[in-house]
C-alpha cells in the first residue's frame, strides 16, 4: 500500500487516540521500525524518545524477541486458559512471582494495562465481599493519577484531565487526595500526608482500597514525588485496614532505576498491575499481581471464584515473547545502563531551565521531563521534532523522553539537542 493510500483510508475511517474524526490530527505513515529507528514511508528516519508509549525497551525489531515470537509461532499462538496451562504462561508467571515484592504470590494475566486495573479493583472489591464487609466499596487514590480509559480505571483517574465531568452519571465517586508536592529524593512534607492521614481517617469504613502509581505519576502529569510518602501510605493502609494497589504499568521493569518502583519506598502492595513493557513492547498483555491473603480470601468467600476471564487470558504468543523480554532485561546490567540514560538526559535537558515558558526540568531513571508553563500546541511542536528527526510526543504541558533502554549515547544526545532546541534553549 503506497502512502497516499494509507493516508487517504485513515482521514476517512480511523480513529488514533484521543482524536476527533472531524478536526483531524496530522499523522505520520511509518513503513518499518529496528533499534531506536522509526523509518516513515517518505524515507525520513526518526529517532524514537517514546519507545512507543513506553513498552518498547529493547527497542524495535529485536533479533532475541523476534526468535521467541517464530518458535512460539511453531507451537501455538494461542489456546484457551480456561482449564488448560502451559510452558510460557508457566514461566511467566513463575518469574513475575519471584521478581515483584515478596507477598504477591497470584498472578492473573490479561490483555491490557486497563483490564488489569479493573482486574485490581475487582480483586479489592470482592476481597472486602468474602470478608463480610461489603460496605468497604470504594477507592481512594491522589490526584494526577493515570490508571487507564475503561470506567473503573477513569473513576480513579486524576478527575479533572481524566474527564470525570463527561461522565459524572456513570462513574462510581472516588476519594481524591491532593498530589504528593515532595519531590522524588526529599522526605515527605507533614502537609502532604496530612491531607491523606486526614481523609483515610475520615473514610476507611467505606473504602476497599488505596490505588496509586508509585513513585512516577505518568500520563496524569510525569510527576516524581518522595518515596517517604509512599512508605507513609503503605503504613496508613495497614493501620485503616485498606488494601494498597500500586499501578506499576508504567514504572514496572526497570524505567525509573529499580525494578518495580515499589522498591524505593521499601514497600510491598496488596495488589499490583504490570503492563507496557512486559512484552518489550511486543504484544499487548498485563498481569495483576495479588498477595496470598487477597487471593486466598476472594477464593473462600462468596462465590468462591474470582470472577473474571478474558478469552486472550495467558495467550502464548505474548508470554513467550514476555518471557524472551524479562531475560533479555535481566541478562545485561541493566540498571547501570538506566543510570546512563539519567545521567545523559539530566546534562541534556538541563538547560532548558533557562528557557522562556519552562516551568521545570526533571530527570528519574529513563524518564527526562521539560514542563513548560503552558500547553504545547501539539501539532506544530510534533512536526517540528519531526523536521528535527526525532519522535516526541508531548501532552499537555509536558515534553518528555522516555526512550527505549537500548538508546547509544549519540541518539539520545540527539533527542536532547531537539528538545532543546525545540523549547528554545541553547
Ligand atoms: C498506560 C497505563 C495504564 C493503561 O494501560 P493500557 O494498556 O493503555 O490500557 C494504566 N496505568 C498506568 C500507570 C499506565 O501508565
Amino acid at each position: 500500500m503506497k502512502s497516499d493510500e494509507i493516508l487517504s483510508i485513515d482521514q476517512a475511517h480511523a480513529w488514533h487516540p484521543y482524536t476527533s474524526t472531524i478536526d483531524r490530527d496530522p499523522v505520520y505513515p511509518v513503513k518499518a521500525a529496528r533499534g531506536c529507528e522509526l523509518e516513515l514511508m517518505d524515507g525520513r528516519v526518526l529517532i524514537d524518545g517514546m519507545a512507543s508509549w513506553w513498552c518498547a525497551i529493547h527497542g524495535y525489531n529485536h533479533p532475541v524477541l523476534n526468535q521467541a515470537a517464530r518458535e512460539q509461532l511453531d507451537v501455538m499462538s494461542h489456546v484457551m486458559f480456561g482449564g488448560l496451562t502451559h510452558a510460557p504462561a508457566m514461566r511467566l508467571v513463575k518469574s513475575l512471582v519471584d521478581l515483584s515484592p515478596e507477598p504477591l504470590e497470584s498472578v492473573f494475566l490479561c490483555d491490557s494495562g486497563s483490564v488489569s486495573v479493573e482486574v485490581a479493583i475487582k480483586m479489592a472489591l470482592q476481597f472486602w465481599i468474602s470478608s463480610g464487609r461489603p460496605e468497604k466499596h470504594r477507592l481512594m487514590t491522589i490526584r494526577s493519577g493515570y490508571h487507564g480509559d475503561t470506567f473503573a480505571a477513569m473513576s480513579v483517574c486524576d478527575p479533572v484531565t481524566g474527564m470525570h465531568h463527561l461522565f459524572s452519571r456513570v462513574l462510581p465517586q472516588q476519594v481524591f487526595a491532593p498530589a504528593p508536592t515532595s519531590r522524588f529524593g526529599t522526605a515527605c512534607a507533614a502537609e502532604d500526608i496530612g491531607a491523606f492521614t486526614a481523609l483515610i481517617e475520615r473514610h476507611h469504613r467505606e473504602l476497599a482500597a488505596v490505588i496509586l502509581e508509585p513513585i512516577v505519576q505518568g500520563a496524569g502529569g510525569m510527576r516524581f514525588y518522595s518515596a517517604e510518602y509512599l512508605s507513609q501510605v503503605r503504613a496508613l493502609c495497614d493501620g485503616f485496614d485498606v488494601l494498597l494497589i500500586a499501578d506499576e504499568i508504567a514504572t514496572g521493569f526497570g524505567r525509573t532505576g529499580r525494578l518495580f518502583a515499589c522498591e524505593h519506598a521499601d514497600i510491598a502492595p496488596d495488589i499490583m498491575t504490570l503492563g507496557k513493557a512486559l512484552t518489550g513492547g511486543y504484544l499487548t498483555l498485563a498481569a495483576t499481581l495479588a498477595s496470598r491473603r487477597v487471593a486466598d480470601t476472594i477464593s473462600s468467600g462468596e462465590p468462591g471464584v474470582f470472577m473474571h476471564g478474558p478469552t486472550f487470558m495467558g495467550n502464548p504468543l505474548a508470554c513467550a515473547i514476555a518471557n524472551a523480554s524479562i531475560e533479555l532485561l535481566l541478562s545485561g546490567d541493566w540498571q547501570a545502563n538506566i543510570q546512563r540514560l539519567a545521567r545523559i538526559m539530566a546534562a541534556g535537558l538541563e538547560p532548558c531551565r533557562g528557557a522562556d515558558g519552562v516551568a521545570d526540568v526533571r530527570v528519574l531513571g529513563g524518564i527526562g521531563v521539560v514542563e513548560m508553563e503552558q500547553p504545547v500546541g501539539m501539532r506544530e511542536i510534533q512536526r517540528r521534532f519531526v523536521e528535527r528527526g526525532v519522535w516526541v510526543r508531548p501532552f499537555g504541558r509536558l515534553i518528555y523522553l522516555m526512550p527505549p533502554y537500548v538508546i547509544t549515547d549519540a541518539q539520545l544526545e540527539h533527542l536532547c539537542g531537539a528538545v532543546r532546541a525545540v523549547v528554545g534553549a541553547s
